[in-house]
């Protein structure tokens, strides 16, 4: 029906670089181990394994389209080739481009359901895939604040959490990583203005395709930053408003 679907569309399109641009559309998930023979890779080979990782990666990509309104392959970045990497270096997973690069260290040191832990980070992960960076100008705690909301959405997601194979939510931002006031509130920030507009986060990440400004949250909300965070701390605490300096 998909295919159906496509094709009359392509049939409709009296553009031939618009056929083009479709079929080269199409994403591939790519599994590289080069850690083999280390404690990491035998605990991903017998815990989580390619098939699984491959997936988790179409999932989690979908999944972001979903939240971002990237319906469209022209919609989002014309990345056609998705590479997840087990790698030997101390860490957890680092993201360039379309390339995800997982430590093999972390795998055989965690403690407790490392398949579980892994969904959670490829999902956070391929949000930083296919999200827009604002042209490197966007505060670092907003892009991984984003990236959280789309992996607690999916965790939140009845269909996503047979994948994720994670009953509860969990708030990443309690951790030491993302130590500023308040900033620390980002993912939850996100999650309270998405609560009110499913497309508040795809708003802000479409307006960072190309730079960054706190206007954004303007476009996005309707009102500036400073006007949602008293927002945002008056609904939480009933607390007076503190000042909010968004810009890096
Ligand atoms: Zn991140």
């Amino acid at each position: 029906m998909k295919l159906f679907v496509h094709l009359v569309s392509l049939m409709a399109s009296t553009s031939v670089f618009f056929i083009l641009q479709t079929e080269a559309a199409v994403v591939q998930y790519k599994v590289i181990n080069n850690a083999k023979g280390t404690k990491g890779s035998t605990r991903f080979e017998k815990e989580i394994g390619v098939n699984y990782t491959l997936a988790t990666l179409a999932a989690a990509s979908e999944f972001t389209w979903k939240i971002f309104k990237q319906g469209k392959s022209n919609e989002r970045k014309n990345y056609t080739l998705v590479c997840l990497y087990i790698e030997n270096f101390e860490g957890i997973v680092v993201t360039k481009n379309s390339d995800i690069v997982f430590s093999a260290p972390f795998i055989a040191n965690f403690r407790g359901d490392v398949k579980e832990e892994f969904t959670s980070q490829v999902y956070h992960a391929a949000a930083h895939v296919w999200q827009w960076w604002g042209n490197d100008q966007a505060p670092e705690e907003l892009i991984h604040g984003i990236a959280d909301l789309v992996m607690m959405k999916a965790e939140e997601d009845e269909q996503e959490r047979q994948l994720l194979l994670r009953p509860q939510r969990r708030n990443r931002n309690n951790g030491s990583r993302r130590p500023n006031v308040p900033w620390k509130f980002i993912l939850r920030f996100l999650d309270f203005f998405q609560g009110k507009d499913s497309e508040f986060v795809a708003k802000l990440n479409k307006r960072m395709e190309t730079g960054y400004s706190d206007s954004f949250f303007v476009d996005a909300a309707g009102k500036g930053i400073e006007k949602l965070w008293e927002q945002f701390q008056t609904h939480f605490c009933g607390c007076p408003p503190r000042r909010l300096t968004v810009s890096p």
